[in-house]
């Protein structure tokens, strides 16, 4: 490749981080970091009523809390800044001015009113070939008009003139020659009556300035492309123009249509990457992270949603993406968002995970719910044991509390009804005798030999055994729970589990 790669991701900061969002920002990641290219995180923020408190900072933690930070920014700015398109506004009417007076766009001076009314009259309205001419703008006005209208400071707009006829092609490196018919895009803004750009303009002027060599980003945005097109034409710099990629979008389960956030609320699983609060309303929508995913799950989960290496491999960490990450292998159709799925990967990375990279997560976990780990290799020990069985993180804290506090309630509807003097015998010897030292499979041993001595059936004594250690009927081997716990801790939970039964 003969230009450096430089890519950037381009949010608008108006609210929380889709899933999608972070796809794109983690290809574009990956293919910057796959040809020793700068990842840039630019700000779209000109549209000023869509803005909204700290979404910016929110986007920043999000790609931080995903391990994909961008190399320039705007907490990190480069030799390319601002960063933020608001900071650039006066960067770009001389682009738009250069454009009217090419000929390529023009100034536009019909009011709100006036377009509303147009809008009533002709509810397909669209600002374009058709009706350009019926409207008041430099095209239809005299240039005395005009420059008295401007001369004035006449709240004005300027739009870009779409070309009759004309087929704008371009070779989209995931979908190959893609053409568009220029009789179909009207004449969108460029410019707006405060001065500042909208997306069509400040995108090219912005991925100009900032060098970008490669686009990657959702296939909503190929409608915009022969407007981007045009105008990387029409400025002069067809021959500097990124290449562009437009990615798979992400579906809804059933394959209906887009993911959206109201999919998640109506499904019940996550969309975005982590809790967002509404600034003006205080309601909070749930994230991933939140929820209980790792990081190195969600990354991965999104590293598969449109792309695969070529073989049935799943399970990639951000330097297996990194390095396996190639733009022939990403996908052209749409890819199924499955939240089943997504726990499937976080379950595996739970047990893959070291202790060590959990402990902390687990430790935040029980201490929201009020558990305090007094011995951290005591912790160390019980997540070795029950991080099988955990899919989200917080299931740890049911997996795990019994270690650490005492059962007060007990699942015992199943052990009661059958609950005798013999057995409560059989306990209090299994108690007495206990020898800690032995292995869980010889205690195992040692517990089934003395049952059978006593008449007992070993099955019959497993569960009520489970029931006043754990509380309830699940977690790992139950001997191994007695070693963790020690002798006197299942000393003391046999004692209270036998008055609880007895009772
Ligand atoms: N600001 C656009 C967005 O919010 C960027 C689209 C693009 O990458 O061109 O996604």
């Amino acid at each position: 490749m003969s230009k450096e790669v430089r890519v950037r991701f381009a949010p608008s900061p108006t609210g929380g981080l889709h899933l999608g969002g972070v796809r794109t920002a983690l290809f574009n990641y990956l293919f910057a970091k796959k040809n020793n290219g700068t990842f840039i995180l630019r700000v779209e923020d000109t549209d000023q009523t869509r803005f909204v408190e700290g979404a910016e900072q929110y986007i920043v933690d999000c790609l931080e809390w995903c391990g994909i930070s961008p190399d320039e920014s705007p907490q990190q700015p480069g030799a390319f800044g601002p960063y933020r398109q608001s900071e650039r506004k006066p960067s770009y009417r001389q682009y738009a001015e250069q454009l009217v007076a090419s000929g390529y766009a023009y100034y536009a001076f019909d009011t709100a009113e006036e377009l509303t009314a147009k809008r009533a009259e002709e509810p397909n309205f669209l600002y374009g070939q058709k009706s350009r001419m019926q409207m008041r703008n430099s095209l239809t006005l005299t240039q005395s008009e005009v420059s008295e209208l401007l001369a004035q400071n006449a709240p004005h707009v300027i739009r870009i003139k779409m070309p009759t006829d004309e087929q704008v092609t371009f070779t989209d490196m995931i979908r190959g020659v893609v053409s568009f018919d220029t009789n179909l895009v009207d004449d969108k803004v460029l410019l707006k009556a405060d001065g500042m750009p909208t997306y069509h303009l400040a995108v090219v002027v912005d991925d100009k300035a900032m060098e970008i060599s490669h686009i990657f980003r959702g296939e909503e945005w190929l409608p915009s492309a022969p407007i981007h097109l045009l105008l990387w034409r029409y400025l002069g710099w067809a021959n500097e123009m990124p290449a562009w990629a437009h990615l798979p979008l992400i579906l809804k389960p059933d394959g209906n249509g887009k993911l959206s956030k109201r999919d998640g609320d109506r499904l019940g699983f996550p969309v975005y990457a982590m809790n967002w609060t509404d600034p003006k309303t205080g309601d909070l929508t749930k994230g991933f992270k939140e929820l209980g995913f790792m990081p190195e799950a969600f990354v991965n989960l999104l590293g598969v949603l449109g792309w695969n290496d070529g073989t049935d491999k799943e399970i990639f960490s951000l330097e297996e993406l990194k390095a396996s990450f190639s733009v022939e292998r990403i996908s052209k159709a749409g890819a199924k968002f499955d939240f089943e799925k997504a726990k499937w990967f976080n379950h595996e990375w739970i047990k893959a995970a070291s202790v060590e990279r959990l402990a902390l997560s687990v430790k935040s976990e029980l201490s929201k719910s009020g558990i305090e780990v007094a011995s951290d290799e005591k912790l160390a020990e019980v997540i070795e044991l029950v991080k099988d069985r955990c899919t989200l993180l917080p299931d740890f804290v049911a997996q795990t509390s019994y270690f650490f506090t005492t059962p007060t309630e007990y699942d015992s509807a199943a052990v009661k009804p059958k609950w005798n003097a013999d057995k409560a015998a059989f306990f209090e010897e299994f108690a007495n005798t206990l020898n800690i030292e032995l292995s869980a499979v010889e205690l195992e041993a040692a517990f089934k030999a003395l049952a059978e001595r006593k008449g007992l059936k070993p099955g019959e004594v497993m569960l009520p055994l489970r029931i006043v250690l754990v509380g309830g009927k699940f977690g790992p081997g139950v001997f191994d729970i007695v070693k963790l716990l020690g002798k006197e801790e299942t000393q003391n939970r046999i004692a209270k589990g036998i008055v609880e039964f007895n009772s």
